[in-house]
């Protein structure tokens, strides 16, 4: 949903390979995480991806400045590190 949400916004079409999200799935059983690209605007503060995660994954919170974002080629690699924090 999030991905839908996102290309709908940022390129008026339903088509997840047009989103600036991108849900990587991990571990088994699958694990669906997260990751936002580059070119992410974060909607300029109103995240359209946010309103439609219906599970929730999402949270929105105001901060000073953008965090640092790694590149997307490492997506898969940081959610399963994320994954393996979690499952100690
Ligand atoms: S906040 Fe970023 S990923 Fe989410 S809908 Fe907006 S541009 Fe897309």
């Amino acid at each position: 949903m999030c991905e839908l949400a996102c290309s709908l916004e940022k390129a008026s079409e339903f088509n997840p390979r047009k989103s600036l999200i991108k849900v990587t799935l991990v571990g088994m059983p699958e694990i669906p995480v997260p990751l936002l690209l580059d070119t992410c605007d974060y909607c300029q503060g109103d995240p359209e991806c946010v309103k439609f995660c219906a599970p929730e994954a999402l949270l929105w919170k105001e901060m000073k400045e953008a965090p640092v974002r790694p590149p997307v080629s490492r997506a898969k690699d940081i959610a399963e590190a994320w994954f393996a924090s979690v499952n100690r």
